[in-house]
């Protein structure tokens, strides 16, 4: 069935080999293996459950946990000519209802919902009649709540699966998850050790940055200056940080829009789609942008301050560089940002125990703000990633301009 495998990469996507990890993990669902697929942002990780599927009998089922996603996906397999759909909010009732109907039917081979949907009795009598070719959970790590994304829906979803009587081979893939997370998943979808693909999280195309003491204002003007033309995001901790950092950037001349969950729909659609066609060419805007868009030319993310953990900052900052091409991830670092994110994990609803747990991921960031050794290499140290060792040679450690401002300002407080 590998052959196969090889023949579809050719013949639907024009690809003429695997990236590292994905024929392993292809070769493992095609054993009916339950598998976890850990990959770095960019890597494939789509075509581990779509060629299966369309190797494998039946209707694949993919969750996902953005609305946006799911279009983009169904589209470009709609473009290959593959019949794909996705049920979600987003649709009318009737809509919803027809596309179940086709489901019932065979129509699909590929349907990709939110995991919400398991909560309804119509699609869930109808995955249960139906022959299922496959299970995935795309970004896995939102099943667990260690992860930095956790969503408990995600998490249900895997007791209601246990009851489906044709249940076949499930399969959960992530870019960014630590050993507690990893183990965490494998534990809800049954993946035994042997199943687990991991090809480490390291993006060799991406240069890490650390920028202390310096006003970030004139740091960013400085910087978009040099870099008319290139499609960027600025990351801010708050909203109020976006709204004046773009106003501020607009005065200046530069063609910035913003996003935040304090804007309409329509707005952000907009300025969405702006930046995808690159009407706009850099983007500011807090956490609530980016896990949807696939974006492939995004050369710099910057970080206004710091964000709360090392998940998300990988998450954030990997959404540079997706083509391959290099990529710039720059963290501007002050002592305030601490005190912003203490407070806004004091702040939340979280229980006890997982304030605890945000607070040592929170150290952890702080750490990497502070550290002198090669920036790419703490974060895949911080996830444990086995299958790397070297320093980058381009990060700001490794080129040492982090350590000079530092000292020089530590040699002014002497
Ligand atoms: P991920 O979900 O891991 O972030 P995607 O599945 O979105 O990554 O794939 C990222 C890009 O890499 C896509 O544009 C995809 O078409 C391309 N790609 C995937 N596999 C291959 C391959 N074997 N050869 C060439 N390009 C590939
Ligand atoms: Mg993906």
């Amino acid at each position: 069935m590998i052959e196969q495998a090889k023949s579809f990469l050719q013949e639907y996507y024009g690809f003429t080999s695997f990236r590292p990890g994905q024929e392993e993990a292809i070769q493992h669902v095609l054993q009916n293996r339950n598998t976890l697929a850990v990959m770095p942002t960019g890597g494939g990780k789509s075509l581990c459950y779509q060629i299966p599927g369309l190797t494998l009998e039946g209707t694949a089922i993919i969750i996902s946990p953005l609305i946006s996603l799911m279009k983009d996906q169904v589209d470009a397999l709609s473009s290959y000519g593959i019949a794909a759909t996705y049920i979600n909010s987003s649709l009318s009732f009737e809509e919803q209802r027809d596309r179940i109907h086709d489901m019932k039917r065979g129509r699909y081979q590929f349907v990709y919902v939110a995991p919400e949907r398991f909560d309804s009795s119509s699609f869930l009598s109808t995955i249960k009649q139906i022959k299922l070719s496959l299970i995935a959970f795309d970004e896995a790590h939102c099943i667990s709540q260690w992860g930095h994304d956790f969503r408990p829906s995600y998490r249900s979803i895997v007791q209601t699966l246990y009851q489906i009587p044709n249940l076949p081979v499930i399969m959960g893939l992530t870019a960014t998850a630590t050993q507690e997370v990893i183990r965490d998943i494998k534990k809800l979808i049954q993946v035994t050790d042997e199943s687990v693909v991991n090809t480490g999280f390291a993006r060799e195309n991406l240069s890490f940055r650390m920028i202390k003491g310096r006003d970030k204002r004139d740091f960013i003007l400085e910087y978009l200056e040099q870099r008319p033309n290139e499609s960027g995001i600025i990351y801010t901790a708050t909203r109020k940080d976006a709204d004046h950092l773009q106003n501020f950037l607009s005065k200046k001349g530069f063609s910035a829009g913003k996003y935040h969950a304090g804007m309409t729909e329509n707005q952000r659609k907009q300025v969405q789609s702006d930046f995808v066609q690159d009407e706009i060419t850099t983007i500011i805007a807090t956490n609530a942008f980016g896990m949807g868009i696939d974006k492939s030319n995004v050369r710099y993310v910057i970080h206004y301050s710091m964000p709360m953990n090392i998940e998300s900052y990988y998450q954030e900052a990997g959404r540079a560089g997706r083509d391959g091409e290099p990529g710039d991830c720059v963290l501007l670092f002050s002592g305030q940002d601490i005190h912003l994110q203490r407070f806004l994990i004091d702040q939340s609803m979280m229980g006890e125990e997982k304030k605890k747990d945000e607070y040592q991921k929170l150290q952890s960031m702080i750490n990497y703000c502070h550290t002198h050794m090669c920036l790419q290499q703490y974060i895949l140290d911080y996830f444990a990633d086995p299958t790397h060792t070297e320093p980058c040679g381009k990060c700001s450690n490794c080129l040492y301009e982090g350590e000079e401002k530092d000292m020089t300002k530590e040699a002014q407080m002497v």
